[in-house]
């Protein structure tokens, strides 16, 4: 099916639909009910276009559930954020018992005792710094090109006549 004008571009689409799809696939909502045919956003009942890709019902026909493909697409996104966000929480974490080791090396007698909340505060201070910062976006980059990836091979086996695959700048593929 020939893109049309107008269609918004699915590493849009795939990031809209992140948080809704990776609840299904985690089992927090039903892989049922009415989803659009191209992206598998959830449908209203009585809708005629899909409001995440703006594709019409009519040229891609409503689904009754998400695919197992589509579903470990997203789940391959959620794999590598949480593994990158514990990655450099566990960095800062580090980082925080290096600085209270100094305290305890260099601070003198009953100073040495702030050591504790350096590492209790730096701890989370540091971890959240670094995790949620640092791992949420290197995380964040990667898991979206392990989504398009699986999404593009989804695409492929699902109509194998489509050529040209949506990825304006190449950016997303680059930092697989
Ligand atoms: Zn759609």
């Amino acid at each position: 099916m020939a893109k049309q004008r107008g269609d918004v571009p699915d590493t849009e689409i795939l990031a809209a639909l992140q948080e809704r799809i990776e609840r299904v696939a985690r089992g927090g909502a039903p892989n049922a009910g009415r989803f659009c045919g191209y992206c598998f956003a959830r449908l209203g009942a009585t809708d005629h276009a899909c409001k995440v890709c703006r594709r019409r019902i009519r040229e891609y026909p409503a689904v009754d559930s998400i695919p197992a493909e589509v579903l470990l697409a997203y789940l391959a996104h959620r794999k590598k954020m949480v593994l990158w966000v514990n990655v450099f929480a566990f960095v800062g974490i580090f980082i925080s018992i290096l600085i209270a080791g100094c305290v305890v090396l260099l601070a003198p007698g009953a100073f040495k005792l702030l050591a504790v909340p350096v590492l209790l505060g730096g701890s989370w201070y540091f971890a959240n710094l670094l995790g949620g910062g640092l791992g949420g976006y290197i995380g964040g980059r990667s898991g979206a090109a392990a989504r398009l990836r699986r999404w593009q091979k989804y695409l492929r086996s699902r109509d194998p006549s489509r050529e040209h695959i949506q990825d304006p700048d190449g950016s997303l593929l680059r930092l697989s």
